[in-house]
């Protein structure tokens, strides 16, 4: 068994990495696990300048790793270094604030004095997604780490590479040699590593199928999970918008990462007042976007990480045009190499097609007319997921209270949604439980301990 890093710009082979066993894997765990043991019993100061070393080694080596994202998973290069300095910001950001966010907190009881203590869980298993290779883990990394547990990591199988220098930059920055570790495993191979007494907690980001077969498995085992899963971001567009900045922003944030991101807007929900000054302007947008190769620096739209992926969201949008969907712009593979697919607006959406009920991966957009607000908020609602929203409008307290109504864990208003490590971040429904970044995040995977003292 191994895992294959394929380029997604030309479909060449990288490289291969064999698959460890069942007992190259318990090592690791093991070896995990007497870190945390020396890791848990440092001082908050200590974890923070560990984190603050891993910052300045992701800045310096920026470049060196914007490479082996942009060549195993295809985004485009500046993409790729502003990723690692997002990461550089989020260690810093933890090491900055964990003491705070973690401090006793005192309760007022019949007691002498009662508090609240917190305390790691142990050795979490990360089991990270591809599309953003090195962000995922780190936002997960970051706080779990100030709170004092370990970390395996199984990445995505298209990316190991970029698991193995995260791996590196641990073991480089001075933190306990096993505190972070990456198992280079199979899917299959993951239901094990949860079993393992060792292992305290799971979090899964990826896809809503594999959070279910996770959480299925951590559900068994009696270990908590934290599932950060897809989305379908429903973007609202009221009568009173600035259409020409809505178009703008809606379509950045749909081809974000490619359109490979799970909160980048997927569905735009225009109400019939301003629907058709909305399309041209969003078409135009759309159109804009330079694809090609990864590698150059003025590349806005590179190719789809994996074939099976590109094949995947075709057939989501051939399936969407055979129900009634119009092609406003692109739809169609092109020819040659690499896993190229051009940015795509799709009008007249309605529920029902795939691009209305299912996560679309790439740079497609819905376009949904509805007839006024109370439609749209109904079909903003009208989905399995609910991860983030976006609310259009130039009266905020009117956004606001349409963002009230929205099933989402994140409402944009006037702007686009994002991960930023002073705000918490998931979902509700089938996007997932749990939270990561800000005071919340820091607290999934610790003991909150009640200390109650006569
Ligand atoms: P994926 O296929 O679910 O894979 C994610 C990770 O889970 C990979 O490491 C994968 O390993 C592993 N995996 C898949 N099935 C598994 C199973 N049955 N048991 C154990 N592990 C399993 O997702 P992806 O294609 O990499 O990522 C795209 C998805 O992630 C999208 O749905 C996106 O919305 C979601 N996502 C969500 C967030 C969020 O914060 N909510 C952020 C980013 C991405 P292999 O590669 O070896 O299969």
């Amino acid at each position: 068994m191994s895992l294959r890093s394929l380029s997604p710009a030309t479909g060449k082979k990288l490289r291969t990495y064999p698959a460890f066993s069942v007992s190259d894997t318990s090592a690791i765990i093991d070896a995990t696990h007497t870190a945390w043991l020396d890791w848990r019993d440092l001082e908050l100061p200590a974890r923070a300048r560990c984190l603050r070393e891993v910052a300045s080694r992701l800045n310096s080596l920026k470049h060196e790793l914007a490479e082996i994202i942009t060549a195993e998973m295809g985004k485009p290069l500046k993409a790729s270094r502003s990723e690692i300095e997002k990461c550089a910001w989020v260690c810093e950001y933890f090491a900055d604030n964990a003491q705070f966010f973690l401090h006793e907190e005192p309760v007022k009881t019949e007691a002498a004095q009662s508090y609240i203590h917190f305390e790691p869980l142990g050795v979490i298993l990360a089991v990270m997604p591809w599309n953003f290779p090195f962000w995922q883990l780190f936002r997960f990394a970051a706080p779990a780490l100030m709170a004092g547990n370990a970390c395996v990591l199984k990445h995505a199988s298209n990316v190991s590479g970029c698991a193995l220098a995260i791996e590196q930059l641990f073991r480089e920055a001075g933190s306990p040699g096993n505190l972070l570790r990456t198992l280079l495993i199979s899917s299959d191979q993951v239901e094990d590593v949860i079993w393992n007494d060792k292992i305290r907690a799971v979090t899964l980001t990826g896809s809503t199928a594999a959070g279910r077969e996770i959480a299925a498995t951590a559900g068994r085992a009696l270990k908590k999970t934290v599932l950060e899963l897809g989305g379908s971001d429903p973007y609202l567009v009221l009568a009173d918008a600035d259409i020409e900045y809505a178009a703008r922003t809606c379509a950045s944030s749909r081809l974000i990462n490619t359109g490979q991101s799970c909160i980048a807007a997927k569905r735009f929900i225009v109400v019939e007042a301003v629907y058709e000054k909305f399309e041209s302007a969003f078409v135009e947008k759309m159109k804009q976007a330079k694809m090609g190769d990864p590698m150059q620096e003025d590349t806005e739209l590179g190719p789809l990480a994996r074939e099976d992926l590109r094949d995947a969201l075709h057939k989501q949008v051939r399936a969407s045009v055979e129900q009634g969907a119009q092609v406003l712009l692109g739809g169609a593979k092109p020819e040659g190499a690499g896993n190229f697919y051009p940015a795509t607006v799709l009008a007249e959406v309605a529920p029902g097609m795939p691009v209305f009920d299912e996560e679309t991966f790439g740079p497609v957009a819905a376009l949904i007319r509805a007839r006024d607000e109370a439609e749209a908020i109904q079909l903003a609602n009208k989905s399995i997921y609910g991860l983030g929203s976006a609310v259009f409008s130039k009266d905020t307290a009117r956004a606001e209270a349409v963002a009230r109504q929205l099933e989402t864990g994140f409402v944009a208003i006037n702007d686009f949604v994002r991960s930023d490590p002073r705000l918490p971040f998931g979902g509700v429904k089938d996007s997932g439980y749990g939270r990561e970044l800000g005071p919340y995040g820091i607290k999934e995977f610790v003991n909150i301990k009640t200390v109650y003292i006569k």
